[in-house]
């Protein structure tokens, strides 16, 4: 069993236009709309995949009682503590260039009260639920705190050990906290802007970012992966750095693709499967991911297909 954590989960709203012009009034289909978030998008993924989910976070407002109603359609459990505030909408515009425009609101703050009843549920739920595998906390908080996700990794190792795989989908000040902090996630999966902000270099390709996989922040981090984008994906395994390329394929909405990645490597991990094949998942869980209208959303049929044409190669040790 996957537990995944979402202290920011959004209402989703993604229009497709061939029209869109800035300055100048659009008018649009209606959009497609779903319930977002990266724990959230990641719990789908792995749930469309069969693992059983149990996602945990936060909702605030009307929004936060809109999001609830579609998370009770969905194939996996949930637990969302309702905060003050409103929780927040996302809207994407893909254009005629294929470019996405993002419109992000704040959501509501998460206090340390907050966070401290957040963590008090991972940690009974997974002493209760004796069957979880693997943790996964995803994404943005809007909080004051920048060592929160940094001190619930210390506290998920003081109450529940090291047997339980923690994996973190996060960027800027939280992931170099986590980073430099006592007790390291299993898994970190930066895109490659996040990794160059997070190392300070500027890192354009794929190529670049090569020599910076023994950078000292990524000690002690066993399972490193820094998505690409339609280029795939570079893996650090303990000592072992894999090139991961990706067949080409008509992209429809890549937005949540690194979620659904995230989704993948749970799933593999949660299956007990081997690294190799974890990677494959995650990688054809991305590339379906994208060929959806939906964010956060892959088909089993796809991901089968595609999980055959990724290529890893072993580039060396470090
Ligand atoms: P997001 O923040 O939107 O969830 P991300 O930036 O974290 O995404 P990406 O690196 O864009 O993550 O994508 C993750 C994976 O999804 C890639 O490694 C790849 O497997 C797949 N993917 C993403 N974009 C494309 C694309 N344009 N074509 C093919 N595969 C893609």
């Amino acid at each position: 069993m996957i537990l995944t954590v979402t202290l920011n989960p959004s209402m989703d709203s993604i229009y497709f236009t061939d029209t869109f012009s800035i300055g100048a009034m659009n008018r649009c289909n209606n959009p497609v709309k779903a319930v977002g978030g990266k724990g959230i998008n990641a719990s789908r993924t792995a749930a469309i995949l069969g693992s059983r989910v149990q996602a945990i976070g936060v909702l605030a407002g009307e929004n936060g009682k809109l999001i609830q109603t579609h998370l009770e359609t969905e194939h996996f459990d949930s637990f969302f503590l309702t905060i003050p505030g409103e929780s927040r909408n996302a809207v994407t515009i893909m254009d005629q260039a294929k470019n996405q425009t993002e419109i992000v609101e704040l959501g509501p703050e998460i206090t340390d009260t907050t966070a401290k009843e957040i963590l008090q549920k991972i940690i009974t739920l997974t002493t209760s639920e004796k069957e979880v595998t693997t943790i996964a906390v995803c994404g943005s908080a809007n909080t004051k705190n920048e060592q929160l996700y940094k001190n619930y990794l210390e506290e998920i190792q003081a109450s529940l050990g090291n047997s339980i795989k923690v994996l973190t989908d996060l960027s800027g000040i939280q992931l170099k906290n986590v980073l430099t902090g006592p007790v390291k996630p299993y898994f970190i999966k930066p895109n490659i802007q996040e990794f160059s902000e997070l190392i300070g270099q500027p890192l354009k390709q794929k190529k670049d970012v090569i020599p910076y996989l023994s950078h000292e922040l990524l000690d002690n981090v066993p399972f490193v992966l820094i998505s690409c984008g339609s280029l795939g994906a570079l893996a650090r395994v303990n000592n072992q750095l894999f090139d991961i390329t990706i067949p080409q394929i008509e992209v429809v909405n890549p937005t949540g693709s690194g979620d659904a990645t995230v989704g993948g490597i749970a799933y593999g991990l949660d299956q007990h499967f081997s690294i190799e094949e974890t990677l494959r998942y995650a990688m054809a869980c991305g590339m379906s991911n994208a060929l959806e209208k939906k964010v956060g959303f892959v088909t089993m049929t796809n991901v089968l297909a595609l999980k055959n044409q990724i290529n890893i190669v072993k580039i060396k040790n470090i």
